[in-house]
């Protein structure tokens, strides 16, 4: 059965935030959404994998089409990857899998408008794409259903590594390798100093720390100088961007009538959330429920803004204050999508250039050349659910594709395995270091 090959193989979301695919596998659905869009500026390595990996994603494809009875599969891709969509496109069996051409817009890839633009169904408010017959995976993910349908676990990661590097690249990485070990494969940083994007300048993390590792779900490291604008706005503590956003915010409400979840009907209000920043806790809560269908996109604070606010920010400090305080918001009207939705959209051009990055927009192509790293630390958690208990112990020689790591059924999760041949070093409460 695909569903125990997939947990057993470690397959879990390549793209975000790494759900176990094995779940997903069990379900019964009508559409089978496959995620090509990769609209986080400056990535490129899912327009690469499909590029030079084409059967092995639609094959991975057509194994959760035959798993989930799915009668038919979208593949979302932007027509702009001319390159991707000539190599898809021969692969995909006519009648089963329709391409979904996307233009280049931010944020194509989030799965509401993935769902939306494939099938012209609407999640429910806080719903998952399950609940309107539909999964999403991303490209990443389906070739790793390939390899597990041939036995063989995910121990390695496709990345892009761009930005201020001599070389921008796209290439496969054993998982666990450090940032350090991957800025050196792309030609090293151009800038003396600087901060690293983990996964995307618009949802990602951000890091100065060389010593941090990729997982199953690291999609790309982004490096810039450290006195670029991006940096200093992203480096000025919480408190500060909360003040300023107090003061400042003259409730234009730009950053809700460009939010892409409202425009497909959701009641999120950016606006109205900036102002739980001037009440105390018990008048915010009234204002913060408009941040509760967020989905952290970041377009109202990095775009939208004409003050330079922080709205996105302003969202997630009401997400987490309502989740604590055990409160929820139930959308009462119906999602209907808004009569300006398609005027708003925003061009991936324009957002570049909104960025300051637009010198950093160059071809990030696939480097086949294996990175063999002396070390690596494997995450026991790197997936949804409970993280993974050891299955090894210090000292032991292991194998690239050994299990060394487990979630005990029925608990969600997914096993870890070796990324290279080598020796364990050790096992922390965090990771499991393997010397080669
Ligand atoms: S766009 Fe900026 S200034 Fe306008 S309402 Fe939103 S946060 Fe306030
Ligand atoms: S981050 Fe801003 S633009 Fe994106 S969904 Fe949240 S409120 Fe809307």
């Amino acid at each position: 059965m695909l569903s125990q090959t997939l947990r057993e193989c470690g397959v879990v979301g390549a793209g975000g935030a790494g759900f176990p695919t094995s779940v997903k596998a069990r379900s019964e659905i009508e559409f089978m959404i496959a995620n090509g869009a990769e609209c986080e500026p400056l990535i490129h390595k899912d327009a690469e994998l499909m590029a030079h990996f084409p059967a092995e994603i639609v094959s991975g494809m057509l194994a959760m089409m035959d798993a989930t009875r799915a009668r038919a599969g979208r593949f979302g891709i932007k027509s702009k990857n001319a390159a991707a969509l000539d190599a898809i496109r021969p692969h995909l069996p006519a009648g089963r899998i329709e391409p979904t051409l996307l233009g280049d817009f931010y944020p194509s890839g989030d799965e509401y408008e993935l769902v939306y633009a494939a099938t012209g169904r609407l999640i429910p408010p806080a719903g998952i794409p399950l609940q309107v017959g539909c999964v999403v995976n991303n490209v990443e993910t389906l070739y790793n259903v390939h390899q597990a349908t041939l036995g063989v676990p995910v121990t390695r990661k496709f990345v892009s590594v761009c930005g201020a590097v001599h070389q921008p690249k796209s290439f496969w990485v054993p998982v666990g390798t450090s940032f350090r070990d991957l800025l050196d494969f792309a030609g090293g940083p151009t800038a003396p100093t600087f901060g690293i994007f983990v996964g995307g300048i618009m949802m990602g993390a951000f890091t100065y720390d060389l010593d941090e590792v990729d997982t199953k779900t690291t999609t790309g490291l982004i490096v810039l100088p450290k006195d670029h604008y991006l940096i200093t706005r992203r480096d000025r503590p919480e408190q500060e961007l909360h003040r300023i956003g107090k003061s400042a915010c003259d409730q234009c409400s730009y950053c809700t009538e460009f939010c892409p979840r409202y425009l497909l009907g959701y009641e999120v209000m950016p606006h109205k959330v900036m102002r739980s920043l001037g009440f105390t806790l018990a008048g915010s809560e009234l204002w913060s429920q408009w941040s509760e269908l967020c989905c952290g996109c970041g377009l109202c604070t990095l775009y939208a803004c004409p003050e330079d606010l922080y709205p996105k920010e302003a969202c997630d400090k009401g997400k987490t204050e309502r989740r604590a305080a055990g409160l929820r918001f139930v959308q009462a009207k119906p999602v209907q999508v808004h009569p300006m939705k398609e005027y708003r959209r925003v061009p991936q051009s324009r957002l570049r250039q909104r960025l300051n990055i637009d010198d950093y927009d160059v071809p990030c192509p696939y480097d086949p050349a294996p990175l063999r790293p002396a070390s690596v630390r494997v995450r026991l958690r790197q997936h949804a659910g409970q993280p993974a208990a050891p299955a090894i112990a210090s000292g032991r020689k292991v194998k690239t594709g050994q299990l060394i790591g487990r979630v005990d059924e029925p608990a969600l999760g997914a096993p870890i395995h070796a990324s290279i041949d080598g020796k364990v070093r050790a096992i922390t409460p965090d990771y499991i270091e393997i010397v080669a």
